[in-house]
């Protein structure tokens, strides 16, 4: 088999850059070990973890409910079959109409674990009927979208079904009993939130002194309330997991050492997220010297995502922090771009990050915590949600909007938001940074009321001392 682009890896990075490579007239291959596409975001990832997450919302919403409005529906029950099936049903859906696309854009589809002989050759192993004779392709142009796995700790991997990373956790076997999450990043996070409101007791030990370390820390405040309820108490911060063993049939001894968790445990479960490593192992780069991989194994490349050798890009995970699905599927639109001969450039401004616990965390661009570290000049101006007429009328005052603004020029820098649907607010503030907007752009575009939006616009007003709710003594006049 021959042809001008392979793509290796069918996850939103590839399949964005096959898809957009056949609509501008190249012939493609796309090579995919699994049976279908959608990569991890679909099949194992984003996807079937936000379909939990609104379960765990609905959930969570019933029982506020009835603390604070007087309306009750009981005690949930919960039919695990039909809750997995319908979870199932959403990737299914979504991956035949990856296929359906790929077959209407005449990308050939290979279901083989591709490995580079040369920089003109991949080896295809496998045995689907899909694979050319010879097993082998020849290429003018390669991307390289392999994305990433959970990293498994040798110390954790006790050869037990009861010891899960993320895959594991949303296959939804059962509902244990308990649950350790090791690692409150995004994963132990989102998942703990989901099995905590399907009745779990969901414990938490995360070896630094904070969640989710990356963000700001105001934003990460009430979602931390909130956790603490949720997961009663039970969120061991500076502690180290000193070993992990298998105790009896189905059970699982921790042992912790930390000020706030000292001794031994036993759980139900336990789910390993402690992060992501690229995979870009047994891809054959041992054949391909001029690639090169950094200490974490992200194969090296330059701006417009070209390896060491000149016909082979890489994107996505594989590609480097952070590691996310959005980044990915920008990079292959970007990788085949480049290939094509088109003027083009990939300088982000502002990759949105979200988390999706409840609260929600989004953030763009640069985070206060950063223009701290980096000495630069910023101002960080911030709406409280608590004087939102939508907030107080969902409940929901513990949310926070903040920009963050270069003084001088009043530019843009960077926005977070913690609350309800913060990860579709933070939509906002990408496209403000990345076309350069200035803080008066967003107070004065009228923004509808009464919506959560409208606190973008009001964290705007409050640079000026001038937003209606919140008292600001003034330091610039509105038209200064
Ligand atoms: P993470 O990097 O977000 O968090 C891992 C946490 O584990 C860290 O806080 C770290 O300090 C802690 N840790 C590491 N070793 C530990 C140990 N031995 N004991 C206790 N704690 C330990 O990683 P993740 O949650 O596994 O997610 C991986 C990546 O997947 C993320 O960085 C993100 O790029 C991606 N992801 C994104 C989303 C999203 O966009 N909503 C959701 C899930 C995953």
């Amino acid at each position: 088999m021959q042809t001008q682009l392979v793509v290796i890896g069918g996850g939103p990075g590839g399949y964005a850059a096959a898809f957009l490579a056949a609509d501008e007239g190249m012939e493609v291959v796309l090579v995919e070990a699994e049976g279908r596409l959608g990569g991890t975001c679909l099949l194992r990832g984003c996807i079937p973890s936000k379909a939990l997450l609104h379960v765990a919302r609905v959930v969570s919403e019933a029982e506020e409910m009835e603390q604070d409005w007087g309306v009750s529906f009981g005690k949930p029950d919960i039919e695990i079959e039909k809750l997995r099936d319908r979870k199932n049903k959403v990737i299914d859906t979504l991956s035949a109409g990856l296929g359906g696309l790929a077959k209407k854009r005449k990308v050939t589809v290979v279901k083989a674990f591709a490995k580079f002989l040369d920089p003109h050759t991949l080896i295809l192993e496998g045995d689907d009927e899909s694979i050319p004779v010879g097993n082998k392709i020849t290429f003018e142009q390669a991307i390289i979208a392999t994305g990433s796995t959970p990293a498994f700790p040798r110390a954790f991997d006790i050869g037990s079904d009861r010891v899960i990373d993320s895959t594991g956790a949303l296959m939804l076997t059962d509902i244990p009993e308990t649950m350790l999450v090791i690692g409150g990043g995004y994963i132990g996070l989102e998942m703990g939130t989901v099995y905590a409101n399907l009745g779990t007791k969901v414990s938490v030990v995360e070896l630094q002194d904070g969640l989710l370390m990356g963000a700001d820390r105001d934003l990460v405040r009430p979602l931390a309330r909130r956790l603490k309820t949720l997961f009663e108490d039970r969120i061991f911060l500076n502690t180290k997991v000193g070993s992990v063993t298998k105790s009896g049939e189905n059970k699982v001894e921790v042992t912790f050492e930390g000020p706030a968790k000292f001794g031994a445990e036993q759980y139900d479960r336990v789910l390993i997220s402690v992060g992501r490593v690229p995979s870009t192992r047994n891809l054959g780069l041992e054949n391909l010297p001029s690639i090169q991989t950094d200490q974490r194994g992200f194969i090296i490349h330059d701006e417009s995502l070209r390896t060491g050798v000149e016909n082979i890009f890489v994107i996505g995970d594989a590609a480097g922090e952070p590691m996310l699905a959005h980044k990915a599927n920008h990079e292959g639109r970007h990788a085949v771009e480049v290939i094509l001969g088109h003027a083009t450039t990939f300088d982000k401004r502002a990759i949105p990050a979200v988390v999706f616990t409840d609260p929600e965390i989004a953030w763009a661009g640069l985070t206060a915590e950063e223009a701290q570290r980096d000495g630069i000049t910023h101002e960080v101006v911030a709406y409280p949600w608590a004087a939102s007429g939508r907030a107080q009328a969902l409940g929901r005052t513990e949310g926070l909007t903040k920009w963050i603004v270069d003084p001088d020029t009043e530019r843009i820098l960077g926005c977070g938001i913690v609350g309800p649907g913060a990860g579709e607010l933070i939509a906002e503030a990408a496209l403000a940074i990345e076309m350069g907007c200035v803080v008066r752009d967003i107070s004065e575009t009228v923004h509808a009321h009464p919506t959560l939006g409208e606190t973008m616009m009001n964290a705007a007003e409050v640079f000026y001392g001038t937003a209606t709710e919140v008292y600001k003594p003034r330091k610039k006049t509105a038209n200064s």
